[in-house]
């Protein structure tokens, strides 16, 4: 189990995580199972330091707040628990590549780095306040795919994955 195990065994359980200096704080509206506290307990110094804000840079805290925020929209329009986190997790996704993106110079593919043909243009990708990627249309499924494997891969960092278990 690591600290990222930890807080996603958190989430679930519905407990809502906070710091105050370097002290720990739990929120929760019915009491958590002891073995989610157990964990939370023994992973302390990391989860406080995961939840800490670096930088610029969005903490654990502020990630799996927006998560619970998204979901609880989710829940409000009717979604079940399980749809209700899955789109919370796909719009962790979307803000997590808008927040780290991929800008590269118009003349050469981000994905194959070949240069432009008459048959294959080049096209620009992304949003314009973040820049954009240019790729060959053919080389953007590839690409993306590896894009949202890096986000899924950095969410889970932050106890953000989807359930494993219904
Ligand atoms: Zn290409």
């Amino acid at each position: 189990m690591s600290a990222a195990e930890a807080l996603k065994a958190a989430r679930e359980a519905g407990l809502r995580l906070g710091i105050d200096g370097d002290a720990l704080t739990l929120e929760a509206s019915a009491a958590p199972p002891p073995a989610v506290i157990e964990l939370l307990s023994r992973h302390k110094a990391e989860i406080v330091a995961l939840l800490s804000p670096v930088g610029d840079e969005r903490s654990a805290l502020d990630w799996l707040t927006f998560f619970g925020e998204r979901a609880r929209i989710a829940a409000v329009r009717g979604l079940t628990k399980n749809e209700a986190e899955a789109r919370a997790f796909a719009c962790c996704i979307v803000e997590w590549l808008n927040r780290n993106p991929v800008r590269s110079l118009p003349g050469r593919c981000v994905g194959c780095g070949q240069t432009e043909h008459s048959h294959d243009p080049l096209l620009p990708f992304g949003i314009e306040s973040s820049g954009h990627a240019w790729l060959h249309s053919r080389c953007w499924d590839a690409w993306h795919a590896g894009r949202k494997a890096e986000a899924v891969a950095a969410l889970s960092t932050f106890g953000i994955s989807m359930r494993t278990s219904p």
